[in-house]
């Protein structure tokens, strides 16, 4: 194992599975063959078996053929990396493949069969006996399963399968995804009945289990956190993560012909896949430093795996077969770009998110608690047992001394109550009265001492379910059997090792035999110039030779892959100008601008989102426009409803694109307003309801007004008149103020119904 810090490739295994009874049954030609010292795929042309196409060779980290065990390939390949998730790095698995080439049963293997169990079982009974085995440690292990369907996050051990999880990311502890489940897991037996539940949620749902599986992600994740006491006496908590990624199967998905929702599912599938391609292509590549994690969200969950804080092994499973050489190679060629990225793994210690600190502290507070708690009673009550020492706090110490005890106490406290109640009841020398009172006032105290019981247990019981979750190890270590078994892993390690070096000093010689050929200069006569170099010769032409044909090969690959692209943008091109036709001929361009300006991308969702209604030009928020038919999108009747649950019936699915608020037409009313009073028909009015005495008739005002210059009032009832000029009849610019002034020189009678000033 590597050093802190230092980087390390992404581990490439293969592995081929055997001939399945279809195959043999219809004659296949078997095309691989695996070289397992070498570490060595061979592929066959299948077509041109005779002509001079030469085979293509792949070198791999390991291979697997046929006959290989899932055990051999837990103690080669997985074991050392869920070692070191528990020694708290980052620890990814990936099963990349087409369909039906043995990426679950690798994965997962035969469940009730110990022989076939795949990766995650077996890596259950590891991390559970390492636990087990482990001296002065602690240890939390939680397990998680999710799903990605369609660019879509699904939480498998949810009750709400119909929920979908979105990603999110902060700068301390990276991607993760929101609300996800997690359950603290005790043993093999809790871990595995936390994957089934996953699995049957998983089939739930999907009327082809197989298509289903080989259409989406799921992705396991252990998390094993570790406290040790570190030598500067304080608590360490390391902590390992552990990813099994089953991938959808990486074959073509085939969009010709694909429509709508078809062709949307398959573009959809091919993303994270895609996407992940492009990410191992970005990072081997070296020279771009644009990493396009965020593509997809397979690549932004496990961007650690690739390139960041993890090691990583990715098996690629492919199929014996002719019939699938293309796809074959495409995995071959897909895999052995991986092994040139370089993780940088890292200890995890003292994380921000380990759960095992909340832990600790939790139980340490409750656990205080309770001693202030028996400390409390130890003052009131007597203590039997005078002898023992002050250390019997402890509460490492005998849990069951100690319950004794605590029962002891409680009933000597009942009893001595009891007794108390019993005297008060023979003492006839009491008043009733006040019998009674002591009565209620000894039950109360028996009430209170009864409950402060129930809290003192339940508290205990807390603290004994909180550290029952936490493990601890070291109880078996001397277990017979146990010491037998760990020296036969420790044996089968060392023979993987053994062979893991043999492989890579085999694979070494081969390469320096290359070199070497070079090297040889000395000849000793002419004709041994000429021999050795026409077979160096031949040699290097061979090796142009597969070269070339690599070349082309990868050319034809890349042709194809355009072709695809090129024809799912046509369709998609198609499919968007079908939109806009829509939009152009059937939306009005008024409504089509509002959803344009209220729309916006949401970047940490990754979805268009629509803003809510807001009317601009009067100020006004806009009313939202009463619901017609709650929970659905358009008024439904009863038998619709019944037809979209009973079958999925095109007929009554709601097409909606977006889900839009309907918003109200503009108004055409007004609201009422008072009628303003002229302020001359005011002033009249004013006058007209004044006390008879203070009426002052006057005529003057009436001749000045026909006259041609308006005189000054001798009104003593109007006020400071304003200046010479009159006052017309335009709206007032204080309405409110019913008393302005009547200009001098306005007649003094209403105005026919004159109340909008003209
Ligand atoms: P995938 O998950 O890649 O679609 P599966 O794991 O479901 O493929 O495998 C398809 C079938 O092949 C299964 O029936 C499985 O048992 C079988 N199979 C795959 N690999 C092996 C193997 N190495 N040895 C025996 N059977 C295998
Ligand atoms: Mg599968």
């Amino acid at each position: 194992m590597s050093k802190n810090k230092s980087s390390e490739s992404v581990k490439v295994v293969v592995r081929c599975r055997p001939m399945n009874e279809k195959e043999r049954a219809a004659k296949f030609e078997r095309v691989v063959s695996v070289d397992v010292k070498l570490g060595q795929i061979i592929v066959r042309n299948p077509r041109e078996a005779s002509a001079s196409e030469l085979p293509k060779i792949f070198t791999f980290d390991s291979v697997y053929d046929w006959n290989s065990k899932q055990i051999d390939l837990y103690d080669e390949t997985f074991r050392p990396l869920v070692d070191s998730v528990l020694f708290g790095f980052n620890g990814t698995i990936f099963a990349y493949g087409q369909t039906g080439t043995g990426k679950t049963y690798t994965m997962e293997g035969v469940r009730n069969d110990p022989e076939r169990r795949g990766v995650i079982p077996n890596s259950f009974e590891h991390i559970f006996t390492h636990i087990s085995r482990s001296q002065n440690q602690q240890y939390l292990v939680r397990a998680s399963y999710l799903e990605i369907y369609q660019e879509e996050i699904r939480d498998l051990l949810s009750k709400d399968q119909v929920r979908r999880l979105e990603l999110r990311e902060k700068p301390d502890t990276g991607v993760y995804v929101k609300d996800l489940l997690s359950f603290v897991t005790k043993s093999v037996q809790e871990i595995e009945r936390v994957m089934n539940v996953g699995n049957q949620n998983r089939s739930v749902g999907s009327t082809n289990m197989n298509e289903h599986s080989s259409r989406s992600h799921a992705i396991f994740v252990i998390t094993v956190e570790c406290s040790e006491l570190g030598v500067d006496g304080e608590n360490h908590i390391r902590v390992g993560k552990l990813n099994l990624v089953d991938l959808a199967g990486s074959e073509r998905q085939t969009k010709t012909g694909a429509k709508g929702e078809r062709l949307k599912e398959a573009t959809k599938i091919n993303l994270s896949l895609s996407a992940l391609g492009n990410v191992i292509s970005a990072l081997v590549d070296g020279r771009s430093s644009h990493i396009p994690y965020r593509d997809s969200k397979l690549t932004r969950l496990l961007q650690d795996s690739l390139g960041g804080n993890a090691r990583t092994v990715m098996v690629a499973n492919i199929g014996p077969a002719s019939y699938n050489v293309e796809e074959t190679l495409t995995t071959l060629r897909y895999s052995n770009r991986a092994k040139n990225i370089k993780n940088k793994p890292r200890i995890n210690e003292d994380p921000k998110d380990a759960l095992l600190r909340g832990f600790q502290e939790e139980i340490a507070r409750l656990k205080e608690q309770l001693q202030k708690r028996s400390g409390k009673k130890k003052r009131r009550g007597q203590r039997r047992r005078a002898g023992e020492g002050s250390d019997s706090d402890d509460v490492e110490e005998g849990e069951t001394e100690d319950d004794d005890e605590d029962g002891d106490y409680w009933r000597e406290q009942q009893e001595k109550l009891e007794g108390e109640r019993k005297a008060i009841m023979d003492d006839h020398s009491l008043v009733a009265e006040e019998r009674v009172r002591l009565l209620k006032e000894k039950e109360k105290k028996m009430e209170d001492l009864r409950r402060e019981r129930e809290a003192g247990e339940m508290l205990a019981a807390k603290v004994k379910a909180m550290e029952s979750k936490l493990l601890v190890g070291g109880k078996n270590i001397v277990d017979h059997t146990n010491e037998q078994q760990r020296m036969l892993e420790l044996k089968r390690q060392e023979i993987a090792e053994q062979k893991r070096r043999e492989r890579e000093m085999q694979q070494q010689v081969e390469s320096r035999d290359e070199e070497t050929l070079e090297l040889k200069e000395t000849y000793s006569s002419l004709q041994q110039e000429v021999d050795i170099k026409t077979k160096k010769l031949k040699k290097l032409f061979a090796k142009l030779q597969a070269v070339k044909a690599e070349i082309h090969d990868i050319q034809e690959a890349h042709i194809n892959d355009r072709q695809d692209l090129e024809q799912t943008q046509n369709e998609l091109t198609r499919d968007l100008k079908l939109k806009h036709l829509i939009i152009e001929n059937f939306i009005p361009l008024e409504e089509k601008n509002k959803i344009v300006n209220r729309a916006y991308f949401d970047d940490e969702d990754e979805y268009w989102k629509m803003k809510p209604i807001t009317r601009i030009e009067d100020d006004h928020q806009m009313m939202t426009r009463p619901l017609s038919a709650v929970g659905y999108r358009r008024p439904l009747s009863h038998h619709a409803r019944m037809a979209m649950m009973m079958r999925p019936d095109m007929r009554y699915k709601a097409e909606n694109i977006i889900m839009l608020d309907m918003d109200l037409p503009a108004r055409t009313t007004k609201e009422y307003q008072e009628p303003v009073i002229a302020p001359k028909v005011a002033a009249a009015l004013e006058d007209a309801l004044r006390d008879e005495d203070e009426i002052q008739v006057d005529a003057s005002g009436f001749h000045s007004s026909l006259g041609p210059s308006p005189s000054t009032s001798a009104s003593g009832s109007l006020k400071k008149p304003k200046s010479g000029r009159p006052r017309t009849g335009k709206k007032s610019s204080t309405p409110t103020s019913p008393f302005s002034p009547a200009s001098p020189g306005s007649p003094l009678y209403p105005q026919s119904r004159g109340l909008v000033p003209k």
